[in-house]
């Protein structure tokens, strides 16, 4: 039995066909729950706090709606200044990676409109600094080498319409508490 309440198609969450024509190619038929019940509060500009394990698809839920927004205008990119328009704080440089993926993968069908910059220490600084030339829609950083890039000036925090912390639990249990109330400083209240 299907529940009216709970949305079982991506296009009933009110995704856009950009979005929807990509998650047909990757054969996903139908939202997790975490993506029913959270894509349509973060598409309508809720702030929210939500709990789901490894493989539940919490990395769409996030990612689709902020793709959505930028496509849209609603979080429009300043070109003139080094500037981002939403932020996702990961705590390893492994997830930085893989979420950064995950959001070029779901904006395959924006013909390169969405620009998407994985920052994360262990590497040389510099691919990441000119990576960041003329600002970014959507940087997923870990938040010691965004510090460091901030620093330098290679980007800045005063623009940032949306902020995601993934997996926040393990940030604060590997110590960025003071990172993330630095960073946080830095941005729009
Ligand atoms: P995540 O929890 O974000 O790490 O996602 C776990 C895996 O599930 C990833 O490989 C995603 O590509 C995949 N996935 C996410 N949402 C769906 C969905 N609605 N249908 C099928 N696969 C999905």
């Amino acid at each position: 039995m299907t529940s009216a309440a709970s949305p079982s198609t991506f296009t009933e969450l009110g995704l856009i066909p950009e979005l929807l024509a990509r998650l047909t190619e990757l054969e996903y038929t139908q939202p997790t729950p975490i993506q029913a019940k959270a894509i349509p509060s973060i598409l309508a500009g809720s702030d929210l706090i939500a709990g789901a394990n490894t493989g539940s698809g919490k990395t769409a839920t996030f990612a689709l709606p902020i793709l959505q927004k930028i496509s849209q205008g609603a979080l429009k990119r300043d070109t003139k200044g080094n500037y981002v328009s939403a932020l996702i704080l990961v705590p390893t440089r492994e997830l930085a990676t893989q979420v950064a993926n995950n959001v070029k993968s779901y904006s395959a069908h924006f013909n390169g409109a969405i620009k998407t910059v994985a920052v994360f220490g262990g590497v040389s600084v510099n691919t990441q600094m000119q990576a960041l030339r003329g600002g970014a829609d959507i940087i997923v950083a870990t938040p010691g080498r965004l510090l460091d890039l901030i620093s330098s000036n290679a980007i800045k925090l005063d623009k940032v319409n949306t902020l995601v912390l993934d997996e926040a639990d393990r940030m604060l249990s590997l110590g960025f508490t003071e990172e993330l109330a630095n960073l946080l400083a830095l941005m729009p209240a």
